[in-house]
């Protein structure tokens, strides 16, 4: 393991929890690595964060990248909507939330812990207890879904922030938040109002971020750093899909879905840049056509990687002669 980290964070997701390992580079905190370890649905949640500690201490991380409240939430088994909301049962998911966030947050006191609200796509949810009062969508990868799902059902989000309330009621501080799918920056200013008026003052009780996974929203990172913005977290997985026009989940694109193409590159590349002039942290999900850009991605002032525990040592190793290419430069 490179000697040079003084960061580590864990990305905690649907399908798995990664743990992202960060070094320092002239100053500004750079990701060495990631790791990973098979979200197991027969496992309750309680052993998944508790595998999750036990890694978190093998490998010495330093706070939790990026924890998807959807991994929570599927551990029930129930739709959030039709089982929780509709059946106003919608406190025992805020307390089955809070206490997962809770318990990872107490994990990793003080460290970071960012909070991803929930996106899942409608024929996900479809496959939940009551899903089948979930709508049926032609194309879920472009439906509704992330923040405008959120938005135009505030009840959703508002379970996901009364269980961020009770975490930070508790006393915990070291957690930041997330919104997923976030298009246009008016959705990032409605959904930090809605935070508001949950009580949750915006950066103050509270760091939040948001995902550059659309072309638009790269495309307005701008905006988004002047309505205030704690960090950036590229989504790489679904950039490459919407900026392509290519579904990242069917095998016969696979050959046109490419992170490295040149107009992904350009938006990341955007998204980095902004945010290193305004002193913004970074962090980035990871496929393997990114490898031939490392040097490129941390000199535009990328902080980290999102990468799977099997390839733990191959890309901490490339990461980190990357950034020696790098400080040599500087
Ligand atoms: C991504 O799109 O790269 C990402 C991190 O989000 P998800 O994998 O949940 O789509
Ligand atoms: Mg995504």
């Amino acid at each position: 393991m490179p000697k040079s980290q003084n960061y580590l964070g864990i990305d905690i997701g649907a399908s798995g929890i990664k743990l992202v390992e960060l070094a320092n580079v002239g100053g500004r905190a750079r990701l060495v690595t990631y790791a990973f370890s098979e979200y197991d649905s027969a496992q309750p949640i309680g052993q998944i964060i508790e595998n999750t500690a036990e890694k978190a201490k093998e490998l010495n991380t330093d706070g939790v990248g990026l924890l998807r409240t959807n991994l929570v939430v599927e551990e029930t088994g129930n739709h959030p909507y039709f089982y929780y909301i509709k059946q106003k049962r919608e406190q025992e998911l805020i307390d089955i939330l809070a206490n997962g966030i809770m318990q990872i947050a107490e994990t990793f006191n003080p460290k970071p812990v960012w909070i991803r609200t929930m996106d899942f796509s409608t024929d996900e949810l479809s496959l939940y207890n009551k899903g089948e009062e979930e709508i049926v969508e032609s194309n879920p990868l472009l439906g509704w879904r992330g923040i405008v799902r959120g938005l135009d059902q505030k009840e959703l989000l508002s379970v996901d922030f009364q269980a961020i309330k009770k975490v930070l009621d508790a006393g915990y501080n070291n957690i930041g938040i997330i919104f997923p799918m976030v298009r246009d920056v008016s959705e990032y200013i409605l959904v930090k109002e809605a935070l508001l008026g949950h009580g949750i003052k915006p950066h103050v009780d509270i760091k939040v971020g948001s995902m550059f996974e659309t072309p638009v929203a790269a495309m307005q990172i701008e905006d988004f750093v002047k309505s205030g913005l704690d960090l950036a977290f590229v989504g790489i997985n679904d950039i490459t899909q919407y900026t392509l026009a290519a579904d990242r989940t069917n095998p016969n694109m696979q050959q046109v879905y490419n992170p490295a193409n040149t107009a992904v590159l350009n938006l990341v590349y955007n998204v980095l840049e902004t945010c290193k002039y305004n002193n913004i942290e970074t962090t980035t999900s990871f496929l393997s056509p990114l490898k031939k850009v490392l040097p490129e991605l941390l000199s535009r002032g990328l902080v980290s990687f999102t990468l799977q525990a099997d390839r733990i040592n191959e890309i901490a190793e490339l990461v980190f002669e990357a950034e020696k290419k790098v400080s040599e430069k500087i």
